[in-house]
């Protein structure tokens, strides 16, 4: 079995500490995985660092020490996604929180069909196990439910994708700041209306097309996270080439 890695929602790790183990990660360790007491452990704060740790007993885990290294593995990316019908939510979740990304922010726009969500809680849960699993070291933060104003208000240094743009997504790209976090906004299945994409441009976000194809709201939170994360990480090659 590869290294056993929990991410422990506790924010005052420190060497020596012993850490309780909530109803989930008991269940996770040692009827999923079937860890036993005295087994050595990753753990992780969700935040970036790193420790190795043993499983005290069937109830505690304790932190023997901290690795050097401060893992900066997520790239600083905000997918902002309209709610979507169903489990569709699940999947973007879940792929953001593999690929790598800071904060997944729900929205409400014009054309959702689901309004609201009381979902946010099993996000949370998905991004810790899907970061786990990826063996990533941050989680990505779930944001409380927006609405599509509220949101465009928070949102500077962004792209808007609609499928009607002609802005292809490289030139939006040039358009930013890397220094800062780059916030992408995805619609939901009937789109964005014309006046939204208005409202976004007043604001000063870039509008882009993901090309000709019309794709799902969820292929394209995919796809643009993928293609976005790809560019920031090699951003410093495509610059001095
Ligand atoms: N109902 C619309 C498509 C919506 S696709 C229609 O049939 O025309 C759902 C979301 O995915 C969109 O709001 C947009 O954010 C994104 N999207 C899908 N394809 C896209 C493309 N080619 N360019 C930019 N955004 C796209």
């Amino acid at each position: 079995m590869s290294e056993v890695r929990l991410v422990v929602d506790y924010s005052e790790i420190s060497i020596g500490n012993r850490i309780s183990l909530s109803k989930e990660d008991r269940h996770y360790l040692f009827n999923v995985l079937k860890c036993l007491p005295g087994n050595s452990i990753i753990v992780l704060d969700g935040k970036g660092r790193i420790f190795k740790g043993k499983i005290a007993d069937y109830k505690c885990i304790e932190i023997l020490e901290e690795h050097e290294d401060f893992a900066n593995d997520s790239r600083n990316l905000i997918l902002c996604q309209a709610l979507l019908k169903g489990d569709k939510m699940d999947l973007v979740i879940q792929k953001s929180a593999e690929i790598g990304i800071r904060k997944i922010i729900p929205f409400v726009c014009e054309r959702c069909i689901p309004k609201k969500t009381n979902k946010i809680k099993r996000w949370r849960k998905i991004v810790k196990e899907s970061t786990e699993i990826s063996k990533g070291a941050f989680v990505p933060e779930i944001g409380d439910l927006m609405d599509f104003e509220e949101l465009i208000l928070t949102t500077d240094n962004g792209i808007i994708f609609w499928e009607s743009a002609e802005n292809p997504l490289i030139d939006a790209l040039l358009g930013l700041n890397f220094s800062k976090p780059v916030f992408l906004i995805v619609g939901p299945e009937g789109g964005f209306s014309k006046e939204e994409i208005e409202k976004a441009r007043r604001r000063g976000i870039q509008i882009a097309s993901l090309g000709k194809r019309i794709l799902r709201a969820e292929t394209a939170a995919i796809f643009s996270l993928s293609v976005v994360s790809f560019l920031l990480e090699n951003y410093d090659i495509i610059k001095n080439k």
